[in-house]
Parts: structure tokens; sequence; C-alpha cells
């Protein structure tokens, strides 16, 4: 079985971006399979961006975990950086973006005053109503959001085609550091992914919703030509949830335990993402197999 890949970069920078919460599951590995299948397919690379923004749950064994786990299936970065080494450069972005949009302001509200303020359906996104928006309060400390305006954003997901998201409809102002002083995900990412020079960002269906405004908020800081996107099916667990740090018959440290070969690893992450038609091992060697 071989995944077409219309559009595909040249010679894709691509990045494998855990957040060292916990250890590493197949849903992990299935991106990571995703990831390197189709670096090396392309002949691009792989970044690993250890993404610890959240500095209240990110803990250094996590990342060490991450580290031996990739090192024991055999994946290797060509390069590496960590989030929390570069506080300087978030916050450079974020002062820019400031000065040259006009349309940064600190915000006082919590999640769970958004909450009693949201009328949310299932599943439905927590949307910021812009409470501080016109308050004045000054970006110093705390809280710091963004207007992002009505655009709506079009890009053609590489494996799901054309998508069209409205950012501020889906999440109202967006929210770039929280009342804790950590730098968002979102924030994090965006402005990583462009000054890294990703060009193809691989990722689980899980982070669509996100792409739209990650597009948005990257033009707003300069970002001329966005990366290429493609998002890939989720392993689900026996609910049909998606996969957690919780489930832990699908951890990577307790699958090795229990005397699993990376290859078999490799090749369940592979199969339980469509991948594969049968589930059997899989070598490393045969990543870039999997795509043309
Ligand atoms: N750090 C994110 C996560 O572990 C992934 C970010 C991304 O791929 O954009 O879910």
């Amino acid at each position: 079985m071989r995944i077409p890949l219309p559009n595909l970069p040249v010679r894709p920078a691509t990045r494998f971006a855990p957040s060292p919460t916990g250890y590493l599951h197949l849903g992990h590995v299935s991106n990571a399979v995703w990831t390197w299948g189709i670096a090396r397919a392309a002949a691009g690379t792989v970044l690993l961006r250890i993404e610890d923004h959240d500095r209240g749950r990110c803990r250094p064994e996590y990342e060490r975990a991450i580290r031996e786990d990739l090192e024991w299936l055999g994946l290797r970065p060509d390069r590496e950086s960590r989030q929390s080494d570069d506080a300087a450069v978030y916050r450079e972005a974020l002062e820019r973006l400031g000065r040259t949009t006009n349309r940064v302001y600190g915000c006082r509200c919590s999640r769970a005053d958004i909450a009693r303020l949201s009328d949310l359906a299932d599943g439905e996104e927590l949307r910021y109503p812009g409470t501080c928006r016109d308050l004045g309060i000054p970006p110093q400390r705390g809280g710091i959001r963004v207007v992002l305006g009505e655009a709506t954003v079009s890009f053609d997901d590489i494996r799901l085609g054309p998508q069209q998201q409205t950012p501020a409809r889906q999440c109202g102002d967006l929210l770039l550091r929280d009342a804790t002083g950590n730098w968002t995900y979102q924030l994090a990412v965006t402005v990583d992914d462009a000054r890294q020079g990703i060009t193809l960002v691989i990722r689980g269906e899980d982070l669509l919703a996100s792409t739209g405004r990650q597009i948005l908020l990257g033009k707003m800081l300069g970002r001329e030509h966005p990366a290429a996107f493609l998002h890939h099916p989720l392993i689900v667990n026996e609910e049909g949830a998606k996969l957690s740090k919780r489930d832990r018959a699908t951890g990577i440290r307790e699958l090795r335990a229990s005397g699993r070969s990376p290859e078999s690893v490799l090749g369940e992450a592979a199969w339980r993402t469509g991948l594969l038609p049968d589930l059997r091992p899989l070598a490393v060697s045969e990543l870039a197999g999997l795509f043309r």
C-alpha cells in the first residue's frame, strides 16, 4: 500500500514535536511513522522539537524518556530544539506583533470565566467572547490575547483536501500567553514553524482546527508562505476516544517492557493509521516505502 501525496514540498523540512508532559504512546509513534516516512521518502529532514512551553506540566524525565524511546525505535532526528531554551524569541515575537498590529491586549479571564460566559454545545470549542478587549489592560503580566479579525483561512491539506476555517468564530481572540505566564501552544508552534523553516507540518487530525489560526497568526507575524499541512488519522482506544497518556496499554515503555520489538510497535502504529493493509512488523528502513 502506498499513500499518494499530492503537492508535497520539495525536500520538506518537517518536525516531530512532542510535549514532555508524559510518556510517549502509540499515537506518538504513528505521528513519527508518518513524519519520518514522508521526510525520508521525499529526501527531507526531521526536527525533534521538545514542546515544553507549559512549564507547570513538563518534566525533564519525560523529555529524557522521549529521547530514549525514539532511540529504541530507531528514529533519528536531523536537528533538535527545545522551546524552554527560546523564551526570548517568543517575547520578541509578541512585542513585534503588538507593535505591528496594535491588536494585542492583556486579559484577566480564567478558563472558568470563559466557560461560564459561553453556552457550549457538545464537543464545541471554548470561544473567547472578548471580555477584556477594550479594557486597556497592559500586556505586561498574566494573560495576553490578539484580535484575529474575521479573516477566513483556506488551505489544502495534503491528505484531506481543501479546508476553510474562520478562527475568530472558532476560538475568538487567540490566547498567546496564559495567566501564569506560559507561552501558549499556538504562539510557540507558530513562531517556531516559521523561524525554523518548517515547510511541512505532519500531525494528527485532532489538531486540524488549530491550522487556520496558526496560518493566520503566522501571517500577522510576517510569514508570507505558510507551511504545507498533512493531518493523519488518529489511533483510538476501545471507547473510540483519542489515545492519551493515561492509556497505559499503549505506552511505549509498557510495550517495550512486555517484550515487544521496535519493529512490531512501528508496524502496529502504521497499520492502525491506515498505512499497512495487515498487521506486521515494520523496519525503520521500510518507512519511506509507505509513501510515494
Ligand atoms: N506538541 C503537540 C502535541 O504533543 C504537537 C504540536 C503540533 O504537531 O503542532 O500534541
